[in-house]
């Protein structure tokens, strides 16, 4: 994840909650994208390590366990930008200008030059972050199936080179829900400032819901509603674990015998409860100061071992050795 500003219901939902599970059957690689964040923040950098941290935390809140999963940064495995360099020499540029994602970007972010090779190059960067730990799977939605094609494109070219020493990373396809914002759009999002986060207090959570999207014909509690993409309902059924509860309102409704208050009380009640367990965990860690630092560094020392032993690896195959 890229520390670009604090995690929000849609990263829990999209990530976090697909993550947890999967540290029970594999042995897992968390990290904070920092390299990733400048491609498109080169220019503001001042909340980079802050947010790193505040996501990190977000984290361990919602369950990743350092005991069981490497939490690192990328920037403290520096072998991430050799191996990017090498895999560079052999990456044709069209096959990175071909990428939907980058014409798409850039058009979407037009406020900030992202004419640069740092740009550009994202997805070979992202091809060596996987790669540098021999993953044989990688935990994404539908929408990152593309990138990790192109991934096993430059391994299959690397291989083809150097010999086999990469291995080919899998997608393991996780349940991947767009959670929408909460004035309706389609995408719960930072930069459309519709975003319940991780690390609101109750209060705050009850006040967002209070103010969401929801059927806008609705002036009068008798009138009969739409649930169906109604965001209110979309979150009641992502997140209110009553589901007699759930489907009590929504025929109440429908019926236009229920107001919305109630419905985003009973809302708000649910996700509060829902993220209660987050704030104890989080409460805790921020008890110990300097815990999150001592975490990253431990899992980057580790990270920096096992990259380490691939790039030895490369190092030969490549015939850069000298000794
Ligand atoms: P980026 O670092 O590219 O700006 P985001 O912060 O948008 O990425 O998202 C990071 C991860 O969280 C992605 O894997 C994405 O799938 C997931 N995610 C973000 N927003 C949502 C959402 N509204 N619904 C579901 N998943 C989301």
């Amino acid at each position: 994840m890229r520390p670009t500003g604090r995690l929000h219901l849609g990263h829990l939902v999209g990530a976090l909650q697909n993550w947890v599970p999967l540290q029970d059957r594999h042995d897992c690689f968390y990290f904070v994208a920092d390299w990733h964040a400048l491609t498109s923040e080169y220019a503001d950098t001042s909340q980079t390590t802050a947010y790193a941290y505040e996501n990190v935390a977000d984290w361990i809140a919602a369950g990743l366990d350092p005991e069981k999963s490497t939490l690192f940064v990328q920037s403290l495995v520096p072998a991430h930008a050799e191996l990017y360099l090498l895999l560079s020499m052999v990456v044709p540029i069209p096959w990175l200008e071909r990428v939907p994602t980058y014409k798409e970007q850039q058009e979407a972010l037009k406020d900030k030059d992202l004419s640069t090779i740092g740009f550009l190059g994202y997805p070979l960067l992202q091809t060596a972050d996987v790669v540098i730990y021999d993953a044989r799977v990688v935990p994404v939605g539908e929408d990152q199936v593309a990138h990790l094609e192109l991934s096993r494109e430059v391994v299959r070219r690397f291989n083809n080179v150097f010999g086999e020493v990469l291995v080919e990373p899998q997608p393991l396809l996780t349940s991947f829900a767009r959670l929408p914002g909460l004035d309706g759009n389609r995408k719960m999002s930072k930069s459309l400032g519709n975003t319940i986060e991780l690390s609101d207090d109750a209060e705050a959570v009850r006040k967002k819901v209070m103010r969401m999207y929801t059927d806008p014909k609705r002036v009068r509690a008798d009138i009969p509603g739409t649930v169906e993409g109604n965001p209110v309902f979309l979150y009641h059924d992502a997140f209110n674990p009553n589901k007699a509860e759930v489907q009590d309102l929504k025929d109440r409704y429908e019926r236009g015998a229920v107001g919305d208050v109630e419905v985003k009380q009973k809302l708000a009640h649910a996700l509060n409860t829902m993220l209660e367990p987050l704030r104890d965990r989080r409460a805790a860690l921020a008890s110990k100061p300097g815990r999150i630092r001592e975490i990253l560094e431990e899992g980057s020392a580790r990270a920096r071992k096992v990259a380490g032993g691939t790039m030895e690896r490369l190092r030969d195959a490549v015939k850069l050795r000298y000794r």
